[in-house]
């Protein structure tokens, strides 16, 4: 059996933030520098780590880049006085407030305070309608789903295929990944199925899909005899699972996995994502991109 075409995350990344660093370079000669804000709530480590890796691609882009870290103890109001400061600042184009946010706070209020022009992140209610409207020039897309889809052009170009009149199988409904996913499948003509935790007989609808997506959150649930022969396989799925042995601190060893059992899905899918190394990478990558895009939108005309 020919092995599946590997979807390498890594380069397909640095390919966009080198498109990114290109024209930023293009925009600041015309006068605008894009800018990002980061809000960090809290000391949560992975938070911190996902907001670090953040700013630095950002500089590496050419970006103004700011960081607004703040206590776990802030009080909501403080929190949203930053995000109207941020909105009315004509030197930032992007405003990232990283979740989660703690319990105290009410994150859907601060997150739909953001102004949907600098809603990096794509999560405004705003930004979710224009999507779902086919209105691309306004929209922000989600950073997860827009990278998977372009993974997804990658694997077609690779393949010889096409997108219009594929049966796409998204497992998962979520308002980051599987819903944004779907209708991004939609606006490129594929017949689309949304599965979840209730969908009967989940094995046999996703050996349905030439293009099956898995953003679940269930380490290796989709198995080998899941995946239609030839198909597409994107997972989107980063848990971290038991590994062998001991790290060099006398800690048992961790392993990243996806929702796709790899070694299994690999040997029968056209093309497919590694986890890690794989849709990861290409969130981070995203975000600068819908930055940029948020930049060039807010300049003025003719500039
Ligand atoms: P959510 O928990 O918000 O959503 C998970 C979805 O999977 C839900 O719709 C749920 O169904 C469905 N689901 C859960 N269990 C099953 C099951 N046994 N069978 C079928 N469907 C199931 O997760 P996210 O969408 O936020 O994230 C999904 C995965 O993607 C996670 O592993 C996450 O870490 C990863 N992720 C990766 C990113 C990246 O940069 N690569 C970015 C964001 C997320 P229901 O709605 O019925 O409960």
């Amino acid at each position: 059996m020919t092995k599946a075409y590997l979807l390498d995350g890594k380069a397909i990344a640095e390919e966009t933030l080198g498109r990114v660093a290109r024209e930023t370079a293009a925009l600041r000669a015309r006068g605008v520098t894009p800018g990002l804000a980061t809000v960090l709530v809290g000391e949560d480590p992975a938070s911190q780590s996902y907001v670090a890796s953040k700013g630095k691609a950002a500089r590496a882009c050419g970006f103004h880049s700011v960081q607004h870290t703040l206590p776990t103890t802030t009080d909501e109001l403080d929190l949203l006085a930053l995000v109207e400061s941020l909105n009315a600042d004509p030197t930032i184009h992007g405003i990232l407030v990283q979740l989660p946010l703690p319990k105290t706070m009410n994150a859907a209020r601060v997150l739909e305070l953001i102004d949907p022009r600098k809603d990096v992140d794509g999560f405004h209610p705003v930004n979710v309608g224009l999507l779902s409207v086919g209105e691309m020039d306004r929209a922000i897309v989600p950073c997860t789903p827009a990278g998977s889809m372009i993974m997804l052009d990658k694997a077609c170009a690779a393949l010889g295929r096409t997108l219009a009149g594929a049966e796409a199988v998204v497992i998962g409904r979520s308002n980051i990944v599987g819903k944004p996913m779907a209708q991004l499948l939609l606006q490129r003509h594929c017949t689309v199925t949304i599965a979840h935790s209730r969908t009967r007989d989940l094995a046999a609808v996703a050996r349905r899909a030439d293009v099956l997506v898995a953003a679940v959150g269930q380490p290796e649930m989709v198995r080998g005899d899941w995946v239609k022969p030839g198909a597409i396989v994107i997972d989107v799925g980063i848990n971290r699972v038991a590994g062998e042995g001991l790290d060099a601190s006398g800690k048992p060893k961790t392993r990243l996995v996806g929702d796709v059992a790899y070694a299994e899905a690999a040997e029968v899918a056209g093309a497919i994502t590694p986890v890690p190394g794989g849709v990861g990478r290409m969130t981070v990558a995203m975000l600068m991109a819908n930055t940029l895009e948020a930049a060039r939108r807010a300049a003025p005309a003719g500039e």
